[in-house]
């Protein structure tokens, strides 16, 4: 066999309540504006189309139950934001439904959830603002390092599929987000699938689904705890490093 240049990086896995398994990720996805509050707080008003970015899947942070992590306070920002999301773990079936995963029909997309967790989308709320402005990729404001702190996976077939129950976030013991996943404008099985419009969706593959209002600015030395009702609770114990300048031009 050949011999890797370097060895081959780690397959980023996530713990399952319950299991000795572990979830290993593909791709990580991401639904932006999905919660009205929080739409019109970003300057969107209305019921549009869901739309969607990445991260990258070792941008994940895993955060095993019970535990908090330590998350470096990225560079190139002067506005780190937290978002608090349900999010979404595909499993086997998936590749099962519609065309090995294309085009899977709204009816049955829920057979292709495995579980869910809580995650938060770390966004540098300065750089996505700066890409939106000049119409330019949001990946420098979302998809840097350790920008998605997430928690064990709660299978579907403990916790059933989620539709409604308290979505909250707290910063430094301080509620700052607190919504409902009944408010998300598409639900679970909408977004998978739309977004199974656009490309094969496979095993391991996550979908973040989503924020409600309320984020706001966090800086070194922060704690951030979050949960969602019925799957978890995550906890990042502080944002660590020392301050620098922010780059990026
Ligand atoms: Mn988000």
């Amino acid at each position: 066999t050949m011999a890797s240049l370097f060895p081959p990086p780690p397959v980023v896995a996530l713990t399952i309540a319950g299991s000795q398994a572990r979830f290993p990720v593909r791709r990580v996805y991401c639904v932006g504006r999905n919660y009205a509050d929080h739409a019109r707080e970003m300057g969107a008003d209305t019921r549009e189309p869901p739309f969607f970015f990445s991260k990258p899947a070792d941008a994940l942070v895993p955060v095993a139950d019970g535990t908090a992590a330590t998350v470096a306070y990225p560079p190139a920002t002067n506005n780190l934001q937290h978002e608090v999301e349900l999010v979404v773990a595909l499993g086997p079936r998936i590749a099962e439904l519609g065309q090995q995963g294309l085009n899977v029909p709204v009816e049955t997309a829920l057979e292709g959830v495995f579980g869910y967790a809580v995650g938060f989308d770390l966004t540098r709320r300065d750089q996505q603002q700066k890409a939106k402005e000049k119409a330019h990729p949001w990946d420098m404001g979302k998809g840097f390092d350790q920008s998605g702190p997430i928690g064990a996976i709660v299978p579907a077939a403990q916790a059933g599929h989620p539709a409604s129950g308290a979505i909250w976030l707290e910063v430094n013991g301080e509620r700052r987000q607190s919504g409902d996943l009944a408010q998300m404008s598409w639900n679970v099985a909408e977004v998978v699938a739309n977004l199974s419009t656009f490309l094969r969706l496979a095993p391991g593959d996550l979908i973040f689904t989503g924020t409600p209002a309320g984020v706001s600015t966090v800086v070194r030395g922060d704690t951030l705890v979050g949960g969602v009702e019925g799957v978890g609770r995550l906890a990042v114990d502080r944002f660590a490093g020392k301050a620098h300048a922010a780059g990026g031009g």
